[in-house]
C-alpha cells in the first residue's frame, strides 16, 4: 500500500474544515453534582472546586459536550460520511489515540455549554503496528456565550487491521518488561529466580511490586529462590487458541518452596498428568525465533528427573512439542 497516488486520501482531505457538530447544546448545565462525582472519581480534593465560588475541573471540558446515550445535538453527516468512507476502504476497525485540551476560561455551575465541531484534519495513510489507516483528528470549540472556554482535539486511527501471523510464523508473547519488574527478568537472564522481600517487614512478593502489601513499604531487596515448589493449581487450555502455541496445554500456578507463587509452564509431563501438589524445579528454557532469543523460567516436573524409567521417557516428546505444556 506503500507509494504511489492515494486515491482514498484525497477524497479524505476534502472532509478537512467541514462540520462534525454545529451549535450543540450541553445536555447540562455545569452543575455540582456532576463536578463532586467527577472528583470522587479521579481522587481530586482541589478546594477550587467546592463552595459556592466552585469552578469546574478544567478535565471536565469534554464532559459537559457529551450526547449520552441517545447521541450528540446538531451533528452533521459529514462526519458519518468520512467514517462511511473509510469502512467501504476496508479501515473498519477504530482506535482512540489521544486527546488535546486547551482550557481558556474556567467554567462554573449554571454555566449553559455550547459547542462546535470540525474535522480538523485528515493524516497521510499511515501503516502502523495495528494495520494501515488514516489519523482523523476533531476539534470541539467549548463556548458559554460568546466566549471560548476551551477546546477539545480527539484523535483517532482508522485502520484496515493486519492480517494475523499464521500459526507456523507466530512468535512467542514477550514479557512486559518494565521498571518495577525490571530486576525479576534481570534475574532470569543470568539463571536465577528472584523473589522481591520487603526491607521492613521481610514480606516476600511474587510479582515485583513497587510497594509491600502487608505494610506499605516501598524499601525492598531479594532473595533467590531455590527453585523448588510444587502445583499449586493448573488449568488446561483448549479454547480460545493463541497463534504461538498449540492446545491443549497446561498453565500452571506454582507455589514456591519460599512461599510465593508465580505463573509458568510444567513441563516433563503430560498436560493431562499436570496435578496440583506435582513437585517441579525451575529450569530456564532459551526459545529462538525471528525476534530474537528469549529465556523463560519454567517448572519441570521433578518426578521426571534424572530418569529413562516412567516419566523420563517424556524428555523427549516435550522437545517435539505438544505434550510439554507449553505457555
Ligand atoms: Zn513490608
Amino acid at each position: 500500500m506503500a507509494g504511489g497516488t492515494d486515491e482514498l486520501g484525497v477524497r479524505l482531505k476534502v472532509y478537512e474544515g467541514q462540520p462534525a457538530a454545529v451549535s450543540g447544546v450541553g445536555r447540562d448545565p455545569v452543575n455540582l453534582p456532576m463536578i463532586r462525582h467527577w472528583c470522587e472519581a479521579t481522587g481530586d480534593t482541589n478546594p477550587a472546586y467546592e463552595g459556592p465560588d466552585a469552578i469546574a475541573p478544567p478535565t471536565m471540558l469534554q464532559a459537559w459536550t457529551m450526547g449520552g446515550l441517545s447521541g450528540h445535538g446538531g451533528r452533521t453527516g459529514a462526519y458519518d460520511e468520512l467514517m462511511a468512507l473509510l469502512d467501504e476502504a476496508g479501515c473498519t476497525s477504530v482506535v482512540a489515540t489521544d486527546c488535546e485540551q486547551e482550557y481558556l476560561k474556567p467554567l462554573r455551575p449554571g454555566d449553559e455549554v455550547v459547542f462546535d465541531t470540525v474535522i480538523e484534519s485528515v493524516s497521510e495513510r499511515k501503516r502502523t503496528k495495528l494495520g494501515t489507516g488514516y489519523f482523523v483528528t476533531t476539534r470541539t470549540d467549548v463556548r458559554v456565550g460568546d466566549d471560548l472556554a476551551g477546546t477539545h482535539r480527539f484523535r483517532i486511527l482508522k485502520y484496515a487491521p493486519s492480517a494475523r501471523p499464521s500459526a507456523a510464523k507466530a512468535r512467542r508473547p514477550r514479557p512486559v518488561v518494565n521498571r518495577d519488574n525490571v530486576g525479576f527478568w534481570e534475574g532470569v537472564a543470568e539463571g536465577r529466580l528472584l523473589i522481591q522481600r520487603c526491607a521492613d517487614c521481610g514480606t516476600l512478593r511474587h510479582p515485583w511490586l513497587p510497594g509491600c502489601n502487608a505494610c506499605g513499604s516501598l524499601d525492598w531487596d531479594t532473595v533467590e529462590s531455590a527453585g523448588e515448589g510444587t502445583v499449586y493449581s493448573y488449568v488446561v487450555m483448549h479454547h480460545p487458541p493463541f497463534p504461538a502455541f498449540a492446545p491443549p496445554y497446561a498453565v500452571g500456578l506454582i507455589e514456591l518452596a519460599e512461599g510465593v507463587r508465580m505463573v509458568s509452564n510444567v513441563v516433563g509431563v503430560p498436560y493431562d498428568k499436570v496435578r496440583i501438589g506435582l513437585p517441579v524445579r525451575v529450569e530456564f528454557r532459551r526459545y529462538e525465533d525471528e525476534e530474537g532469543a528469549l529465556t523463560l523460567p519454567v517448572f519441570r516436573s521433578v518426578d521426571t528427573l534424572g530418569g529413562l524409567g516412567g516419566l523420563g521417557g517424556l524428555d523427549s516428546l516435550d522437545g517435539l512439542g505438544g505434550l510439554g505444556g507449553e505457555v
